[in-house]
């Protein structure tokens, strides 16, 4: 694809915050990005399915804190389109309810950019689901208005017209209202809504954060006097609130409002994160494992230049397969390149991997360990013969000792190499110090060390106060002796029972 192809702005709608509201379209424009401006109301959990390379720029604004000014976005959106670049601009909600997005496109459209427009689910609708609030019902509201509670460009009353707004028949929806609630409640009632009109005022909708207050025009300000409600909250005004007891699901989850920290990677990974949302929690992604070339390429690449001389090829890790293939590709070579010689894994996702590049695997050995996979090879005469063991750059020693004491000659070449990512960990120290993480969970003893290496000492008390939830047994020592109580460990040593406990945990009666 040539730059011209590629230069755009893709306006895309996040959604209200649950990261399962984002569209399929939102999602490959994630994927496809080069550059994403993304705002303050966007889960930032999604910025992980963008590429590493994807270049990724914070443009948010909290509402009474200045934000990157409006024109300066918009420069930036034309300035990075202009540099033959796919530019996503990622904003909460639908980009076109209340999100200048509007005015974002007139400016990208004069600077002569191509431009898509992925629509997002609004908070109007996706909070109202989430907080059991039908916006229309047969017998109670035929209609539902949209209406900012906020004037940005004045700061004092609202410029809206208070009578037709308050004579308005059906449901009224007010966004941006958190801070003016006192005020709206009294304009509806002076232009005649009844004090008993129905409210509910939703704040952090469809996120472990979500609070409902609910009373009457006449009691909502009382209500919620104790707890300051700050942004974003949206606010429902009509009788379809009465509905809420009869229709409210979100709740009620199992894991909701409770946020759990995912360390793992891969494919597991999502599974995991997939399970949390359905139990009603918000998973928080923190992979703290990360592969990535190893520093030099050429042990590599002189066997692979040389791949005749071996009699074998053995794979230890999915990551060691692809991270080969991929350079036998770089290198303009191909699997032809292959033929001839005998291929070992070990683990079904191993061979899995293997075949999926069209690969014959000759040996798969019975158990998913490097011991199995000797036992399996010792059958076969391998004196003197050769074997390339492409894998990660610090790995168990095991394999290759044992199989040069069984007299094959084997070459130990780095593929890639495992580091520790500089992921969102400003994004986790926030959350932490705010209280507002709940579980940890770790797979692996190095799942734990390394998580406490990039938090940090600093962050350990914080750390110490949050549910731990361990795989095993070996994983939860490792977290002990590193001061961590671990309170969650299933019988079972998979993911799914670790989830299990994790409810039980939280639902001790059910
Ligand atoms: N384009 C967005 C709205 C942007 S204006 C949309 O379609 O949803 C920002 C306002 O949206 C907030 O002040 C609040 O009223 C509302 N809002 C956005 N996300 C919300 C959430 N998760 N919970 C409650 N209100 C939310």
């Amino acid at each position: 694809m040539t730059n011209s192809n590629k230069e755009k702005v893709v306006l895309v709608g996040a959604g209200p915050g649950d990261i399962g509201l984002l569209t399929l379209n939102g999602k490959h424009w994630l994927q496809k990005a080069d550059v994403v401006l993304y705002d303050h109301l966007v889960n930032p959990d999604m910025i992980r399915f963008t590429q590493k390379s994807t270049e990724i720029i914070y443009v948010g604004k909290k509402e009474g804190v200045a934000s990157m000014a409006q024109e300066k976005i918009n420069s930036l959106l034309i300035s990075k389109a202009r540099e033959g670049k796919t530019v996503v601009r990622l904003k909460g909600g639908d980009p076109f309810v209340f999100g200048r997005g509007g005015e974002e496109i007139q400016a990208v459209q004069a600077a002569g950019i191509a431009f898509i427009i992925v629509p997002g689910v609004t908070s109007v609708t996706g909070v109202a689901a989430y907080a059991g609030i039908p916006l229309t019902h047969r017998d109670l509201s035929s209609t539902f208005s949209v209406i900012t509670g906020s004037n940005e460009k004045n700061q004092g009353d609202i410029h809206i017209d208070w009578e037709k707004i308050a004579a308005r028949a059906g449901t009224l929806v007010f966004l941006m209202g958190a801070r003016k609630l006192p005020l709206i409640v009294e304009k509806l009632m002076s232009f005649g809504k009844s004090p008993d009109t129905p409210i509910a005022v939703v704040q952090w909708g469809t996120t472990a954060r979500q609070k409902t207050w609910i009373g009457t025009l006449g009691t909502i300000v009382e209500i919620s006097a104790k707890d300051k409600i700050l942004p974003p909250a949206l606010t429902i005004i009509g009788e379809v609130v009465n509905l809420k007891p009869v229709v409210e699901w979100y709740e009620h989850l199992p894991l909701f409002g409770k946020t759990v920290v995912v360390t793992r990677k891969g494919d597991q990974a999502e599974s995991m994160i997939d399970r949390l949302r359905e139990l009603g929690a918000e998973p928080f992604f923190f992979p703290v494992i990360e592969t990535i070339a190893p520093d030099d390429w050429s042990p590599l690449d002189n066997a692979l230049n040389n791949l005749s001389q071996y009699h074998g090829l053995i794979f230890t890790s999915v990551n060691g397969v692809r991270f080969f293939a991929e350079r036998l590709k770089t290198i303009d070579q191909d699997i032809r390149e292959l033929k001839g010689l005998r291929v070992f894994t070990i683990g079904p996702k191993t061979a899995e991997a293997v075949r999926d590049l069209g690969i014959r695997v000759d040996v798969v050995p019975e158990n998913f360990v490097a011991e199995s996979l000797i036992s399996s090879i010792g059958k076969e005469n391998i004196e003197g013969k050769q074997f390339l063991l492409p894998r990660a750059a610090v790995a168990r020693e095991i394999l290759p000792e044992q199989l040069r004491e069984m007299g094959a000659i084997v070459d130990v070449v780095s593929a890639y190499q495992t580091v520790l990512p500089a992921p969102q960990v400003d994004e986790l120290s926030k959350r932490l110090e705010a209280g507002s993480i709940d579980v940890i969970t770790f797979t692996s003893s190095s799942t734990v060390k390394n998580f406490l290496a990039l938090a940090g000492d600093k962050l350990l008390p914080a750390i110490q106060k949050v549910k731990i939830a361990c795989i095993g047994p070996v994983t939860k020592n490792t977290a002990q002796e590193a001061g961590l109580n671990v309170e969650i460990v299933p019988e079972q040593y998979t993911v799914s029972s670790l989830l299990d406990s994790i409810e039980a945990f939280f639902q001790p009666n059910s």
